[in-house]
């Protein structure tokens, strides 16, 4: 695991320099304290149990900046950006607009005097990531080496975010591309901890506990075997990793990478494993920015579990919006009313077009 540089931004934010030669500088900036109170809260749904997050101060966030202004390129005068370093590898540091923070005080829930307006704290952390120094990178340019780096500082965040009872789901993700929703150019992700389990985790261990009940094995297990058996939408299969397409997948590009070896979270991942993951994530973001000629917008997300969850299976879901060369997929009535997908290409074809690309 990883040891970084830790320091705080003016406002008391937390940063982490990962593998850093030139350590950390003075932010000089004069921002304004943080509140001292969760300012976002969590509101329930009642006919669904869903989570809302709402979060009004995210609507003063940084918005397509110009790129002198950029706030995630490194900054050695600690004037002008978020990263007060003459350079750096990886940086890690608390989200300036959060949709979820503690800021110093305990998780509490509000008082539920009222089941139909249940609210809580939006108490948890985000963080973003900064993948590189580099602001016209991306994740997929990134050397062997420097990919591996981020499975750990990933890794090393999960560990220090599962160690907080105050947070029941750590997810690491990439938003890449305009297309996507991304404000900012500089290449990053994030990471949530949740105060609550999301919908989505929710459903997938709830479908892999009756999967166990009825047929006495593990999902994911059986999930990936049958990939591997059928080879149709199989893409990459190395000694420690396997990527394929899902058989409903629900996007017009969608890759699922899975560990060999059952791992609830990445921590778990032995060094030959986590490198061969590196490797095979490259691979797969590669093909992404062969399909096209622009490189491809994507969302990157990782599925983990605690260590002694009940069920789960590490694995990571990359999936674009985009259906053609010149063509979005827009998530209109029936996926954003009804949560149902309609899929203009077979699974079968989009294995087929990402296998041609790679190499
Ligand atoms: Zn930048």
């Amino acid at each position: 695991m990883p040891t970084p540089v830790r320091g705080r931004l003016a406002d008391d934010r937390e940063i982490l320099l990962y593998d850093s030669d030139t350590g950390l500088g003075v932010d000089r900036r004069d921002l304004p304290r943080r509140s001292p109170l969760p300012v976002t809260t969590v509101r329930r749904d009642p006919r669904t149990g869903d989570r809302v997050i709402v979060a009004p101060a995210r609507q003063e966030r940084t918005y397509h900046p110009p790129r002198q202004m950029c706030p995630l390129c490194p900054d050695p005068d600690g004037r002008s950006s978020e990263i007060p370093a003459a350079d750096y590898r990886v940086a890690v540091l608390e989200n300036r607009f959060p949709a979820l923070s503690t800021v110093g005080v305990p998780y509490r829930a509000v008082p539920e005097a009222n089941p139909l307006r249940v609210e809580e704290l939006g108490t948890g952390r985000c963080e973003v990531v900064c993948f590189s120094s580099d602001h016209d990178g991306s994740f997929a340019a990134l050397s062997d080496e420097h990919a591996r780096l981020m499975i750990d500082v990933w890794a090393h965040r999960t560990a220090e975010l599962f160690a907080r009872d105050d947070i029941a789901e750590v997810y690491c993700f990439e938003n890449r591309g305009a297309e996507i929703g991304v404000t900012l150019a500089h290449p990053h992700g994030q990471i949530y901890g949740y105060p609550f389990r999301t919908r989505r985790t929710r459903d997938l261990l709830r479908t892999a506990a009756a999967y166990r009940a009825e047929h006495g094995t593990d999902l994911f297990e059986s999930i990936l075997a049958d990939e591997i058996a059928d080879r149709t939408r199989l893409l990459v299969r190395t000694e420690h990793t396997t990527a394929f397409v899902p058989f409903a997948a629900r996007w017009p590009v969608e890759v699922h990478v899975y560990p060999n070896r059952h791992v609830r979270n990445l921590i778990d991942l032995t060094a030959a494993e986590a490198d061969d993951l590196a490797l095979v994530y490259l691979t797969v973001l590669r093909a992404f920015d062969a399909l096209y000629a622009r490189p491809l917008p994507y969302i990157a997300s990782w599925h983990q579990y605690r260590a002694d969850a009940e069920e789960g299976y590490l694995h990571a879901e990359l999936f674009s919006v985009r259906r053609s060369a010149d063509k979005l997929k827009y998530l209109a009535g029936s996926e954003s009313g009804r949560d149902a997908f309609l899929n203009d290409k077979t699974p079968e074809t989009i294995a087929a077009d990402l296998r041609a690309v790679i190499a």
